[in-house]
């Protein structure tokens, strides 16, 4: 008997959602599983946005992305941010982060799959230092580090700088949300030079306008990243 299966006689494993007992570490129960909104058809290529149809088309783009340029190449997320999709993006800033996480960096590996190449550099989105002071943890980062782990590849955690605090961005209009992160997150000034030659993939909880994800992107490209792509684990389906 492995060691792992050992403990797991003694201590089954929880959802990661509800803690009921579960077969395999660090995932959903049944009920669970069935509640998430997993995007498994079709889905717009730059953004992950789920779209009707179950065809993988790579050229695939939502009505957003023909509209509103996307300074990155290619974007995959796990989930919409709706019922146990959206409890478990709340989950992993309030509740048992490092299970969630661990979960999330295999979900969005397996999503993010063909995004990954041996060039990548994986960089979360950062907090403002405020924001991460007064929160403790940025879950971005959490992400981040769970996709490094389960896939290999390198990860670059303070490659970039919020250089100012956006506040919310709830309540502004797609045009606010934009116009209030333009510029607002550099390379950083002693280590962005790591982003020079290398593919990134930006991760981050939840996407909504892809306003922050541009803001990032410019910003790799800035330092002279290579080919730029971004992850989600929750993709919010309309500007709300
Ligand atoms: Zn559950
Ligand atoms: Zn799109």
């Amino acid at each position: 008997m492995k060691m792992q299966t050992a403990v797991n006689a003694v201590f089954p494993p929880d959802c990661v959602c509800c803690g009921a007992p579960v077969e395999t570490e660090f995932g959903l129960c049944a009920a669970c599983w069935a509640e998430t909104p997993f995007i498994t058809g079709a889905s717009c290529d730059q953004c992950g946005m789920p779209l009707p149809g179950s065809d993988p088309d790579p050229d695939l783009r939502c009505d957003d992305c023909l509209s509103i340029a996307r300074p990155w190449d290619k974007g995959r997320a796990v989930f919409a941010y709706a019922g146990n999709g959206r409890r478990l993006v709340l989950r992993l800033k309030h509740g048992d982060q490092a299970a969630i996480a661990r979960a999330s960096g295999k979900w969005i590996a397996t999503r993010a799959a063909p995004l990954i190449t041996d060039n990548t550099l994986i960089v979360p989105i950062p907090l403002h230092w405020w924001r991460l002071f007064r929160r403790r943890v940025n879950q971005s980062a959490l992400l981040g580090q769970a996709l490094a782990n389960e896939t290999g590849a390198a990860m670059a955690p303070d490659a970039l700088r919020r250089i100012r605090g956006t506040g919310s961005q709830d309540g502004r209009d797609r045009e606010g949300r934009f116009a209030n992160l333009r510029d607002s997150i550099h390379p950083h000034p002693r280590r962005g030079h790591i982003l020079a030659g290398r593919d990134v993939l930006l991760v981050d909880d939840v996407m909504t306008s892809g306003a922050t994800f541009a803001a990032a992107a410019q910003a790799c490209h800035d330092a002279g990243a290579g080919n730029v792509c971004v992850t989600a684990l929750a993709r919010v389906a309309k500007d709300a």
